[in-house]
């Protein structure tokens, strides 16, 4: 049982390294799907705020499911941009029908009755910078939940309009802002309560930071 427990330990602490070599001081476009850049500070600054094995285990679901690609789609494709002046990198999970769709796949325990906003923001955050590049803009975007309880999937499909880039930029963009600032200034951004603050793992350190 010891030897048992030792090897579990072994595995674990490789989960919770790679974990860890994730963290990067470069701005994502994961970093500005939600409201509160606070938020994506302390991500950077101190790492994922794992605070649970069940936490770290999620996270790790994750990591491996990215890598495996879509048949017929190009996958993690690299794509990095300006927004608010702001130098932003992101990787799309997949790239399919010959860059006519962006495909976001996304793990859960509980499969949403429709996609959530943050995800849609992301796959138009992709979008645009595709079109800051000047490549091809992809007219559709996915959701692909993964109910890793369940064994259940389930896609919501949404058009990407040149209406709806625009104004992702006009929201995303002083996010972009203020977070580098707060990296470059060591002070971080204000806080932004709301709903993501019931799964946010920095509550403790956002309270003793105050306003
Ligand atoms: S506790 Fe709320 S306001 Fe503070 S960093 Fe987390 S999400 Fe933002």
């Amino acid at each position: 049982m010891a030897g048992a427990d030792v090897i579990a330990w072994r595995l674990i602490r490789s989960i919770f390294r790679e974990l860890e070599e994730d963290r990067s001081r470069e701005i994502h476009v994961t970093d500005l799907v939600y409201e509160c850049p606070r938020r994506a500070y302390y991500e950077k600054v101190y790492g994922y705020g794992v605070t649970s094995l069940q936490s770290a285990f999620v996270l790790w679901i994750g990591k491996k499911l990215h890598e495996t690609g879509m048949d017929g789609c190009d996958h993690e494709v690299a794509v990095e941009g300006e927004l608010g002046g702001v130098r932003v990198v992101g990787s799309i999970d997949e790239l399919c029908e010959g860059g006519d769709l962006i495909v976001d796949k996304k793990t859960t325990r509980r499969i949403p009755r429709q996609p959530h906003e943050h995800h849609v923001l992301q796959v138009l955050i992709y979008a645009l910078l595709l079109q800051k590049m000047g490549r091809r803009v992809p007219r559709r975007g996915a959701i692909v939940y993964i109910d890793v309880a369940n064994a259940e999937t389930k896609s919501y499909e949404f058009p990407i309009t040149a209406t709806a880039l625009a104004s992702v930029e006009k929201e995303v963009a002083p996010r972009a802002r203020e977070l580098a600032t707060a990296l470059a200034t060591g002070k971080p951004p204000k806080p932004r309560p709301g709903w993501l603050c019931n799964y946010c793992s920095y509550v403790r350190r956002c309270a003793l930071d105050g306003e």
